[in-house]
């Protein structure tokens, strides 16, 4: 329900809409009309399909409604009449038949009504004609559901004035260039195929590529940081997730089971029980505490078809998971330690500013109220012990456990959810988990759950669009072209290129028959970090012409030297 002056503003403005479109398109069946962040929108069932060149006739409309002033008018009628007065628009006497109140609220704002209960401007004249604007259209299914007609969804943006709507447009505009997935062909990284399925993206040479740098750099870091690597197959027995409460708790997001010789299985939706059944192959001690297991899992979880977006929302992913089984005492500096690594790793791609979330104990609930407290004190301890600024979401951990998440911000200052760490006290229940204490007894472990980046697949999309396909050096596929200006300098190329593939760079000879200024262009289009342009004065001074991707041509530089200012950056990550 809209609470905010903007917000009344923004949902009188989608009645506005969706009146213009009824004077447009006679004949228009009505959805609904929500507030939603930075705007608004409305479903509607149109005669004729709408194209994006009608939007500034809609829009038109709208200011020519806006300027006769018209007066929002409430009423509450029985629903009988409500009936009778949306007898011709189907979706309405549906929620008509929903409403569990006796009676129905309406609006009528000239000869415009709808069924809502408000609040509204008492008139359009509280309307800043500069401050809005239609967007776009999309298809939706009628509540939602892929069983209903697809409806046609009217976007429009308001706000206070006209310089945060001209801010919010030049914002929009730049997401756009950076959007992954429009890069990610561009860049040639990967791209979904209707034919393999919604949700799955294949990854190309380039995109695949990408990846492994950023996995081995991962890997690299966890073997440093106390790390084990374990693999599991993507497959496991329905009894397992029976044992686990994931196929009572968290079956809508799970696939269904297939059949192997009578007996079903399940394709994973988390790597957990397999390091648990790990776990379970030896006897522990309190001295082989704490053990922290890593593994670059890929899961599988259902998600509506309507919300699958590029790399960022798939049915497939993997994540960069890990398991920490520690002693009680232990769980301090476990947290500490594990909030320590996550912020230094997304450092290092480049992300520097993130919101942190505690997210405390939920009204249902497993284990001991102590183990929570106990817990929450835990996560609590570590993050003013390294003096993090967070917020608390209360009631919004997991049933089996306190949590801290982390969101990043990219360049345009977009929140994405990527660390989290969770306490468990479900799974080491349910599966019997134990070590030997101090005094020689069992005891069961902590059991936490961490992802440092989330998943591959999102992560990567979001370092497209925070880096708008020009990665740095260090992450960057291909980090040099070389360019031979004439045929006679494919063999000097050939040995620059041999040279510098002795030292672990990755380039690309581009020898096309295409002028070099043009080449060029093509190279700053894949955001190509560095050009290595070769003719004969580069030949004879064993050098090569160097352009940079951010400060163009920086001269002529012995090969030797563009090797060590290349791995020098590449050293550092940049
Ligand atoms: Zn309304
Ligand atoms: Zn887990």
């Amino acid at each position: 329900m809209p609470s905010s002056e903007i917000e009344i503003i923004r949902h009188s403005l989608a009645h506005v809409l969706a009146a213009a479109v009824r004077e447009i398109f006679s004949g228009t069946k009505f959805g609904i009309g929500p507030v939603i962040e930075n705007g608004f929108y409305y479903d509607s069932d149109l005669p004729i399909p709408l194209t994006p060149e009608d939007l500034p006739k809609i829009e038109k409309k709208m200011r020519e409604l806006i300027k006769k002033n018209i007066a929002f008018e409430k009423q509450k009628i029985s629903k009988e009449e409500a009936k009778k007065l949306f007898k011709d628009q189907p979706y309405k006497l549906e929620l008509i038949n929903e409403l569990k109140e006796k009676e129905a609220t309406i609006y009528k704002s000239g000869d415009f009504i709808d069924l809502c209960r408000g609040p509204h401007i008492k008139s359009t004249k509280e309307i800043n004609l500069d401050a809005f604007k239609i967007t776009k259209i999309a298809g939706a299914y009628w509540q939602g559901d892929e069983k209903n007609p697809m409806l046609t969804r009217i976007y429009g943006v308001a706000f206070d004035n006209k310089k945060d709507l001209d801010n919010y447009l030049k914002n929009l505009e730049e997401a756009e260039k950076r959007d992954h997935r429009q890069l990610g062909q561009k860049l040639d990284l990967f791209h979904i195929d209707e034919e393999f399925g919604a949700g799955l993206p294949l990854w190309h040479p380039k995109g695949a590529l990408l990846r492994q740098i950023i996995e081995d750099y991962w890997i690299g870091e966890h073997l440093k940081n106390g790390y084990e690597l374990l693999r599991t197959p993507h497959i496991a027995r329905l009894g397992l997730w029976q044992k686990s409460g994931h196929w009572d708790f968290y079956r809508e997001n799970m696939y269904s089971p297939m059949d192997i010789e009578n007996e079903k299985y399940i394709v994973k939706p988390m790597n957990c029980p397999g390091h648990i059944l790990i776990y379970k192959t030896h006897i522990r001690s309190y001295r082989d505490l704490p053990l922290r297991w890593a593994e670059l899992g890929t899961v599988y979880r259902y998600e509506r078809s309507g919300v699958l977006h590029g790399l960022t929302r798939v049915r497939g992913f993997t994540q960069d998971d890990a398991h920490t089984f520690c002693a009680p005492e232990q769980l301090g500096q476990e947290i500490d330690s594990t909030i320590k690594f996550g912020l230094k790793m997304l450092k290092t791609f480049g992300f520097k500013e993130y919101d942190i979330y505690l997210s405390t104990r939920p009204e249902k609930y497993v284990g001991a109220l102590k183990n929570w407290e106990k817990a929450t004190k835990a996560l609590e301890y570590a993050l003013k012990k390294q003096g993090l600024k967070y917020q608390v979401d209360p009631g919004e951990g997991v049933f089996y456990g306190p949590k801290i998440d982390i969101k990043i911000k990219d360049s345009l200052g977009r929140a994405w959810q990527c660390t989290t760490i969770q306490i468990d006290f479900n799974l080491p229940e349910k599966f019997a988990v134990a070590y030997v204490n101090q005094k020689g007894k069992k005891q069961q472990p902590i059991m936490i759950h961490r992802a440092l980046l989330g998943s591959l697949e999102r992560f990567t999309g979001v370092l497209i669009e925070h880096y708008a396909g020009a990665f740095p050096v260090w992450l960057s596929p291909v980090q040099a072209w070389i360019i031979p200006i004439a045929n006679r300098h494919n063999k000097y190329a050939d040995k620059v290129n041999r040279q510098l593939t002795a030292h672990n760079l990755r380039l690309e000879i581009k020898n096309e028959n295409e002028t070099v200024s043009k080449r060029i262009r093509e190279g700053e289009l894949q955001k190509i970090p560095y050009m290595l342009v070769v003719g004969d004065k580069e030949e004879k001074a064993k050098s090569v012409g160097v352009r940079d991707r951010k400060k163009g041509d920086i001269g002529m530089m012995k090969i030797e030297k563009f090797i060590e200012k290349i791995t020098k950056e590449i050293k550092n990550k940049k």
